[in-house]
């Protein structure tokens, strides 16, 4: 068997659009994906769904014995010839022991490859608006372990030179010598006015910046009751913070969102909500499968020209009916004896994808809405409609069409299956209360989020539900929920200005 091979990746410092293209290249070829607790878990989703993940460890005490094991799991994942990616926060080798895991892979003459990651200490730095070098405050940057001090045996720290350092100096893992630290720079001749902060999970939604002198820190930071991971950052850069913060200014900050949409659809609204600052928790509740049997659907595609219209309803219809176009060695060009139709703007950009424009698409995003629109487009009776949809789509709109003296084809382009991956991490935080919203796309992602999760789990927190529509809302109710918040227009940027809306009432309330 041929011999695997190791990539240490660094994974940025927590927000998941900070790791490197290079990073997301080489995680979509691993076998196995070994990941440390500071890595947003949102990278794994890059790793092809068969890639084995292993969690390896939170414990800084238990560190030494756990390192030999990292070291020894790296290799032998290797020798079995896997692509293994050694996803670790921040950079690898900035006090990540990616050395000692490096030179471990060379030991085993293992080829490996490096791909450096954005450092929490200047990324937290920057997010909290502290430049770490400026022009005439600090011409010079140290990067240091916070987890020694000068009483420790065998302390490297030379704290008489960091006192005469005169640029920025970052202390990673320093929270708990927080007092020592600061103490020690006084004690050998640090002006203790100094500016000083510290930037508790910086680039995430629960980043927390505090500030003060290198003399108040400690106590500034005992009141704020921080604890790691955290850094600590000394200089007069820190003042520039006042000018520069930008990060905390974020409407959904602090705010953990769970996006239930299946997770190839999910990306639109997390990026969203996460651009807002909020932490988004993906689970994805169904998962879109291909239909059991497709013969009807080749049977549609093989005679599109018997179809005066056809009617898209989901960018995932649109995405199966042209999977079946190109298996039957078709493209675009087999759609045009046909005018199209499109519920909303997301199906129409992907039929645009596909080189489609469409000829009507309703005012509001509801099937019964497309009848009105396409008889507004030449008329509708005695017109041949084929509508590519859902295993569990209503037959409201077959109603309505036919209704109308339409002629209708309904063919299963795909279906919609439970998926019950991320319900425990959901169930535990919902048991903690730590949730403040769950978001609701369709009423199949509330059938199927109340399928793995109980309902009186939501009930007994106090997460508030979003809800795109009033279909959606009405599945809700059958599960006895008023949602908090409807949006009144029926999209993912109608969901997000309504939370936005309440979270801003909430805001300006006395
Ligand atoms: N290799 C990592 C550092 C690992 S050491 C890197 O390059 O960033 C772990 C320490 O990094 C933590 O104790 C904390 O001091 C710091 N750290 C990591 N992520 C952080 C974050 N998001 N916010 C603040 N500090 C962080």
């Amino acid at each position: 068997m041929s011999k695997g091979c190791v990539y240490l990746v660094g994974a940025g410092p927590g927000d998941p659009g900070l790791i490197t293209v290079r990073g997301i290249e080489v995680l979509s070829l691993a076998d196995v994906v070994v990941y440390d607790y500071l890595v947003s878990t949102r990278l794994l989703q890059h790793a092809p769904p068969e890639a084995e993940r292993i969690y390896v460890g939170k414990q800084a005490a238990q560190h030494t014995l756990r390192q030999n094991e990292i070291d020894k799991l790296l290799v032998e994942k290797a020798l079995t010839g896997a692509i293994v990616v050694r996803l670790k926060g921040g950079d690898p080798f900035v006090f990540g022991r990616g050395g000692e895991e490096a030179l471990a892979v060379v030991e085993a003459g293992i080829d490996f490859e490096v791909v450096p990651g954005v450092t929490a200490g200047i990324a937290a730095a920057a997010y909290a608006g502290i430049p770490v070098t400026h022009r005439g405050l600090s011409s010079n940057l140290g990067l240091i372990t916070g987890h020694e001090t000068p009483d420790k045996p065998g302390s490297d720290l030379d704290f008489e030179a960091l006192a005469k350092w005169k640029g920025t100096l970052v202390f990673y893992m320093g929270v708990s010598n927080l007092e020592p630290i600061c103490k020690n720079l006084i004690d050998h001749g640090l002006d203790g006015q100094i500016p000083a902060a510290i930037v508790r999970c910086g680039t995430t939604s629960h980043q927390r910046v505090v500030t003060g002198t290198v003399k108040s820190l400690p106590q500034v930071a005992r009141d704020a009751k921080i604890t790691p991971p955290a850094l600590i950052i000394i200089g007069k850069v820190v003042q520039l913070r006042d000018k520069l913060k930008w990060f905390d200014s974020r409407p959904l900050l602090h705010r953990r969102v769970v996006v239930t949409r299946a997770r190839t659809q999910a990306s639109t609204l997390s990026k969203q909500l996460e651009q807002l600052g909020a932490d988004v928790v993906e689970m994805p509740a169904i998962r879109i499968a291909p239909p059991e049997d497709d013969k009807p659907m080749r049977e549609a595609v093989a005679n599109l020209k018997d179809f005066d219209w056809i009617v898209f309803t989901s960018a995932n219809a649109v995405d199966a009916f042209f999977e079946v176009l190109e298996q039957a060695n078709l493209d675009s060009r087999a759609l045009s004896g046909s005018a199209i139709c499109s519920i909303g703007p997301i199906t129409s950009q992907r039929l645009a994808s596909n080189g489609i424009r469409s000829d009507a698409q309703p005012e509001k995003f509801l099937g019964s809405e497309i009848a009105q629109a396409i008889e507004s487009v030449g008329g509708i009776n005695g017109k041949k409609i084929l509508t590519p949809r859902a295993d569990i789509a209503p037959r409201d709109l077959v109603d309505d069409l036919e209704a109308r003296g339409a002629i209708v084809t309904q063919v299963v382009a795909y279906r919609t299956e439970p998926d019950c991956s991320g319900a425990d991490v959901v169930t535990e935080l919902l048991a903690d209360n730590q949730l403040h919203w769950i978001t609701f796309t369709s009423s199949s992602t509330v059938k199927n989020f109340f399928g793995v999760i109980p309902p009186e789990k939501v009930r007994d927190s106090s997460v508030r539900l979003a809800s795109i529509g009033p279909v959606t809302s009405r599945t809700l109710q059958e599960f006895s929920f008023t949602p908090d918040i409807e949006a009144s227009t029926h999209t993912i940027d109608g969901l997000v200005s309504a939370i936005l809306q309440l979270e801003k009432t909430d805001g300006d309330a006395p």
